[in-house]
């Protein structure tokens, strides 16, 4: 049997409304089906203010305009993510200062955060890693408390949330805590169009900017809504938004989002139930859910109890035919940064690399490939 890491999933619907965009005559960006897209992430979440953009890189590099990070301010990461997190910024001249994970999961430990502000620092970038939510209470807390921006990388957590559970039991959409919140449409993602991307802003005072970067430091977003008689250069900017065509294939996945995440769930919950034994019995460690947190089972990973095991667990199941990953190499370590960074260990973003597989998900893996992964784990504790 051979079992991709990713397949990515269409619901039917995509090819209908390409041709619809394609005869709607419009097809550059900001269009019917972007307005579509904007209105149900909007409507849904609750989010003030959506912009699609090409991918979650362009949204995290809009957010980096938008908090306005001028050369040598200085920008909390976790080490463990991806290279757009830290990328956004420096493009920008800050210095990336990075975080260690906390013991339990890769995302940011919020306790490491506050002996890591300086006061050049201008924001925090959590990254809700699996599309498991941050501690955002406490970020946003620390964040409040030293004036300074939070911008969430919600890459991975489409339809995850935040949950208060002490005095005021409620749920928040993860991407609406912080002051600006950056999504992934990547095909590897739960809902995808090949590469997109979408900016939620939060803080109602940088909707307007955010509208104007968007489309090349223009206007052009008011004076379509019929606000202004012309449009002209206001501001710097780029070309941030993606093609109608792009939108309507996000559209008509939009509109399959729950049957999307149930299936995901329930692969997310087969995966857990048939290598949960292995847990019990300590051979390995399956991912943890603070009880704030909801799962929108983007990923699937176990941790191996050494380094040692885990290179070995990937050999073994890449030669039954399972593309199984690792992920993140720590950035403080990478050949771009690593002179560049302070020299500070950070022991636990290093364990989640060098122990940390994610195991093949995707809608459309049946049952019988899932026992199928977990027959071949067992089988190499078993030997
Ligand atoms: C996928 C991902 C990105 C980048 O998303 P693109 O849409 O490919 O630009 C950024 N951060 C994290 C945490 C991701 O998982």
């Amino acid at each position: 049997m051979k079992i991709p890491f990713n397949k990515p999933y269409l619901t039917g619907k995509e090819a209908h409304y390409l041709y619809q965009a394609v005869l709607s005559g419009k097809i550059s960006g900001n269009g019917m089906f972007t307005q579509k897209c904007h209105r149900f992430f909007e409507e849904r979440y609750g989010f003030k203010k959506t912009l699609l953009t090409t991918s979650c890189t362009d949204a995290l590099e809009m957010a980096a305009i938008l908090v306005g990070i001028e050369p040598g301010d200085e920008v909390i990461i976790p080490a463990y993510t991806f290279t757009s997190t830290a990328n956004a910024f420096i493009l920008r001249g800050a210095k990336i200062v990075f975080a260690d994970s906390e013991a339990v999961s890769p995302n940011i430990d919020p306790e490491k955060i506050e002996s890591l502000i300086t006061p050049r620092t201008k924001a925090i970038v959590p990254v809700h890693y699996a599309g498991v939510a941050c501690h955002m209470d406490k970020i946003m807390e620390i964040a409040g408390k030293h004036d300074l921006f939070v911008v969430e990388d919600a890459a991975q957590a489409v339809d995850s949330f935040y949950i208060r559970t002490a005095s005021a039991p409620s749920e928040r959409p993860l991407g609406s805590i912080g002051h600006l919140g950056a999504f992934s449409f990547h095909e590897t993602k739960n809902v995808i169009c090949g590469e997109g991307g979408m900016l939620a802003i939060n803080d109602e005072k940088l909707i307007a900017r955010a509208e104007i970067l968007w489309e090349k430091g223009t206007n052009r977003a008011a004076f379509f809504r019929g606000e202004v008689d012309k449009y002209s250069w206001m501001d710097i900017g780029s070309s941030y938004l993606p093609s109608d065509i792009l939108a309507a294939f996000l559209y008509a996945q939009l509109e399959n989002l729950d049957r999307i995440q149930e299936q995901r769930k329930k692969i997310w919950r087969r995966y857990y139930e048939e290598l949960k034994d292995l847990e019990d019995k300590e051979l390995l460690k399956l991912p943890y859910i603070h009880e704030y947190a909801c799962n929108n089972a983007h990923l699937f990973y176990i941790l191996c109890r050494s380094e040692t095991e885990w290179g070995e667990m990937l050999a073994h199941l890449k030669k039954c035919g399972i593309t199984a990953i690792f992920h993140y190499l720590p950035l403080h370590k990478s050949g771009y940064y690593k002179e560049k960074h302070d020299g500070r260990d950070l022991p636990r973003c290093e364990y989640f690399s060098s122990h940390l597989i994610r195991l093949p998900m995707y809608y459309e893996i049946s049952p019988q490939e899932i026992s199928y992964v977990c027959d071949r784990i067992k089988e190499f504790f078993g030997k």
